[in-house]
């Protein structure tokens, strides 16, 4: 499966750069080289920073951030603000109003050209009479796929595709997955004590990171299409996995349960008005099991295969159906390892606290196979630190050895 590298990230600057992707379909398809001019880069670096606000509303729409210059000023800004609202382009475009005229547009991602929730931008650029467009990234998505940018050229405007495209790409690099594979991206996420231990032997983990850890866990599931927990996490921990205080979307709760065993007097199962859960069931499910779940307002979802991986990978088949963009998952040990070792964890964002437990019972965050060789383990690239009190909170995006062996069993 394709990875990129990713090499810049304006909000918080890596402290390490040692892990870099070397993926050959990583380097192949990187944006040709354009001769970018100062000028260029400040104003599309405006608009990479308009399209960051939109992150959290607009999926499954990517974030798009658009700035219209004339004489060195802006004239016009605009992001897409929420799914189904104004284009960032027509936002720019009408605070510019008639000075657009024969003005430069700085816009993130290649303006659509197909009736989609609203009028094409394409031709709204065309009427308003800009001269030049300067874009970060080609729209991957089938109806547009270059055809904004050819229609564009058709009627005599500039174009420019390259600039900052690295950079636009890690903006919207969930949104380009779900084009690209009809997969989400998948945010692995676990707090583990120093000892790397998800719980103690007795399966107890409350609680091991801080209260700062946890609340930023509640700001991300804000942000999320789903939140997907195993079932024996479900019943150890009980969680509610909303997001407290609320973000800007609810999040579907999934819980993987091939045999169904979820206790109907689950938080999960007895919150089921405040936010949708689905169970996620093996194909030999007992069906009054699943009926019990189905009764009370769950949703079960069978999944077809006969091993855990196929039977997960068939899981993010269907959350790519339902144009889920965003999925975070939360554990435990199995289910991140089975991912894993499915080389299907995007990103990670782990907590670690200054706390030891011990015990060879004591689980670590992926179980699962493994790789068999350190030459063959995934690195983080692109990884940020930051320190909340006592724990340490590290994040970036997992990157796999193509040819990574599973240990043999
Ligand atoms: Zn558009």
């Amino acid at each position: 499966m394709f990875r990129r590298e990713t090499s810049e990230k304006p909000e918080s600057r890596p402290l390490s750069s040692r892990a870099t992707c070397t993926s050959r379909d990583a380097m192949r398809r990187r944006e040709p080289r354009t001769t970018m001019s100062e000028a260029d880069q400040l104003w599309m670096r405006r608009a990479i920073e308009l399209a960051r606000r939109g992150i959290g509303d607009v999926e499954p729409n990517p974030p798009v951030g658009c700035v219209v210059v004339r004489n060195g000023q802006a004239i016009g800004e605009g992001w897409h603000q929420r799914f189904g609202g104004p284009h960032a382009e027509v936002e720019a475009l009408a605070q510019a109003g008639e000075q657009a005229q024969g003005a430069t547009m700085y816009v993130t991602l290649e303006p659509c050209c197909h009736h989609g929730k609203t009028p094409p931008c394409s031709q709204a650029i065309i009427q308003a009479g800009i001269g030049r467009v300067v874009v970060a990234l080609g729209d991957p998505f089938p109806q547009v796929a270059g055809g904004g940018l050819a229609e564009l050229a058709a009627a005599g405007i500039e174009t420019e595709v390259g600039v900052l495209a690295e950079l636009a790409r890690t903006l919207c690099r969930p949104y380009l997955k779900l084009v690209e594979t009809g997969r989400p991206w998948i945010i692995a996420k676990w707090a583990m004590t120093l000892d790397g231990r998800l719980a103690t032997a007795a399966g107890d983990s409350r609680w091991i990171s801080n209260e700062l850890s946890r609340a930023l866990v509640h700001r991300l599931r804000g942000r999320m299409d789903a939140v997907m927990v195993g079932r024996r996490t479900a019943e150890l921990d009980n969680p509610l996995l909303t997001a407290r205080p609320p973000g800007p979307r609810v999040a579907v709760r999934v819980v993987v349960d091939s045999h169904v065993r979820l206790s109907p007097t689950s938080q999960l199962v007895k919150t089921v008005d405040e936010a949708p859960v689905l169970i996620v069931a093996g194909e030999d499910a007992s069906p009054d099991a699943c009926r019990r779940l189905t009764d009370l307002g769950c949703e079960v979802f069978r999944a077809a295969g006969n091993d855990h991986q196929t039977r997960l990978l068939a899981l993010l088949d269907e959350l790519g159906r339902r144009q889920m963009t965003n999925v975070l998952v939360e554990g435990g040990g199995q289910l991140l390892g089975g991912l894993f070792d499915a080389q299907a964890i995007d990103e990670a964002h782990v907590f670690i606290a200054p706390q030891l437990v011990g015990g060879e019972r004591a689980l670590g965050p992926l179980a699962g196979i493994g790789v068999e060789l350190m030459r063959h383990a995934a690195s983080l690239t692109d990884v940020h630190y930051q320190r909340l009190e006592s724990d340490l909170y590290l994040q970036g995006q997992v990157c796999y050895q193509k040819n990574a062996k599973p240990v043999s069993t």
